[in-house]
């Protein structure tokens, strides 16, 4: 067994040759590799994906018995994950799941970090995030385009439709807040990021998604505000604590024309560094004292949201980007942390009434040119997709693939279909040199409850009802998606969420074009169906137009 990551040995296999007894297990496979690809994942000695500490797999024994079980899996069996250790082979049928996983689930009365991490030192937990424990994680790519649609919304609603000639400040450059300062940029804006550890900012520098570093705070405010008065469009790393950004931007009378955040306050003990902590005693002092860890990251978060309160008084459009940093302030006592909105209802709710979120997919020949026949694929398919196009053409130019190439699209009801559909076809017709594996994030239409993020504010009162990700999940099980996950706890923490995934392969077969069929139809079903049943005209509207609504068939 290995106890830290083999680069040879986890090497993503790549080409048309299986190792598997089907194009579905090998999918699996590739794409759980892929996950802990070095190029992909943030931690892959420790299996840690992204998120904090979103895993792949629960440890090394249980990495090396999962890619066992997929190289034996039959074409009529399933194989049964539990967080993140594989725990059986049960026969099922074809057109049956390959994989179901269930990933930190936690009876409700025990579902706090608290419990968590005393089943994780004892092995028998792992925190699956979202995409991390169901293995469609694309690096920080499969962010990029649903933070870019948040800050194209931000400027539509607030600055004519650009960011051009605005600053916006946050934190956080990890595996999912390392997409903002791209997203901003592609918006033309001036981004001014914090984030606490070098390397971190040196790997968003890489990979192209963020544009130059600073070690001093004064010296990257200076250069934002040189280039926000030029109209540049620049990105600005800053290795500082986001709190001490904050603090010098009001002490300066600077304010932000944008504030968010993406450092991972949904784990105050792991995934937030508190302002009074250097990096190396934050790690000395999680392990030696988890309590007085906690106690500074609570206040330090606490104080966090002062500040962003503060600014937003000045006038910076603020709001929270889904880590939980509000909850964190409230459960500390700040009675109006919850005073900025959380991004879905402000920004991203109205996508999801017509059924659109985080379609994405990654070519399993790991050949660049299958992603290139794809996009022309997506940009015929959507003519008249105007920021579809623009998104397409942004992203061939400016992103980097990392692992195994993939794209992502916000796609919606119907659309998803199509292109699952003209992907099969790509396969079948061998346009592109090996199947496409085909998924989403959860945070989409109809796969998650979180109260303080996908679900907040819902016109109904219905935020914290979890029937609905059950539900996806069950019907996507039933339609025949390749593999189907349950997490809890993704994005905001344990007991702020349950969601689902879901995974499909184009195999260009008959049987995987009525699958595909199925599941690219019935999964963001849901989000629309749950949408209207909620009360959002726009979801009524879309659950009529694509046959979904339920009183139309009583009728
Ligand atoms: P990550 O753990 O990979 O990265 C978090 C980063 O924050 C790290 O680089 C860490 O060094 C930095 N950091 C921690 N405390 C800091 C502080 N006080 N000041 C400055 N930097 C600090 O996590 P990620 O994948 O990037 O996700 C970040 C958060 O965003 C998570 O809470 C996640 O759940 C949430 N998230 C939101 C969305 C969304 O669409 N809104 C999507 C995914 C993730």
């Amino acid at each position: 067994m290995s106890s830290r990551y083999d680069a040879v040995k986890y090497k993503t296999p790549t080409g048309n040759q299986l190792q598997c007894k089907g194009w579905i297990q090998e999918a699996a496979l590739r794409m759980l590799l892929n996950n802990l690809d070095p190029a992909v994942a943030e931690k892959p000695d420790e299996l840690i994906v992204y998120g904090g500490r979103g895993k792949a797999a629960r440890n090394f024994d249980a990495l090396d018995k999962i890619i066992a079980a997929l190289k034996v899996l039959e074409n009529n069996e399933t194989l049964l994950i539990q967080s993140g250790k594989p725990v059986g082979i049960l026969t099922t049928h074809e057109d049956a799941p390959r994989v179901l996983l269930s990933n930190s689930q936690l009876v409700p009365h025990w579902a706090n970090w608290q419990h968590f991490d005393e089943l994780e030192k004892k092995g028998l937990m792992m925190y699956g995030q979202m995409t991390a424990g169901s293995w469609i994680y694309i690096g920080s790519q499969g962010i990029v385009q649903g933070t870019y649609e948040t800050f194209a919304a931000v400027a539509n609603k607030h600055f004519n439709g650009s960011l051009k000639g605005t600053l916006s400040v946050t934190a956080g450059l990890g595996g999912m807040g390392g997409a903002q300062p791209l997203a901003i940029t592609m918006n033309q804006g001036v981004a001014l990021c914090a984030e606490v550890e070098s390397w971190r900012i040196d790997k968003r520098l890489e990979t192209r998604y963020l544009d130059i570093r600073y070690n001093n705070i004064d010296a990257a405010i200076d250069h934002a505000l040189q280039a926000k008065q030029q109209g540049e469009a620049l990105s600005i790393g800053v290795e500082c604590n986001a709190v001490h950004l904050l603090q010098r931007l009001l002490e300066r009378d600077i304010i932000p024309d944008v504030l968010t955040d993406q450092t991972s306050a949904h784990d105050p003990l792991i995934g937030y560094i508190p302002h009074t902590l250097d990096n190396a005693a934050a790690n000395a002092l999680r392990s030696e004292n988890p309590d007085q860890y906690l106690q500074l990251a609570y206040d330090s978060m606490t104080m966090h949201v002062q500040l962003m309160l503060q600014l937003q008084a000045k006038g910076a459009v603020t709001f929270d980007y889904g880590n939980n940093l509000r909850a964190r302030a409230k459960e500390h006592g700040l009675q109006n942390a919850f005073d900025f909105p959380g991004f879905v209802p402000a920004y991203i709710r109205p996508l999801f009434c017509e059924g659109k979120g985080p379609f994405r997919w990654a070519a399993l020949s790991g050949d660049p040119a299958d992603i290139a026949v794809t996009d022309e694929v997506i940009a015929a398919l959507f003519p008249e997709n105007e920021s579809l196009q623009r998104w397409l053409k942004l992203a061939k130019e400016r992103i980097a693939f990392q692992g195994l190439p993939a794209r992502i699209c916000w796609l919606g009801q119907g659309e998803r279909e199509k292109a699952g559909q003209a992907f099969n076809e790509l396969v079948r017709t061998g346009k592109v040199k090996a199947p496409i594996v085909i998924g989403r994030d959860h945070l989409d239409t109809g796969s998650v409850a979180s109260p303080n993020r996908e679900t907040e504010a819902m016109a109904d009162g219905s935020d914290a009802v979890a029937d609905w990700p059950l539900l996806n999940a069950l019907v996507n099980t039933a339609g025949g998606a390749s593999w189907v996950s349950l997490h809890h706890g993704g994005g905001v923490g344990m007991g702020y969420s349950i969601h689902a995934g879901m995974v499909i392969v184009a195999d260009g077969t008959d049987a995987a074009a009525q699958r595909l069929s199925r599941v690219l139809r019935n999964d963001p079903g849901t989000g629309v169906i749950r949408h209207a049943d909620a009360g959002y005209a726009t979801a009524k509207q879309t659950a009529l137009a694509a046959n979904l609504a339920i009183d139309e068939r009583l009728k």
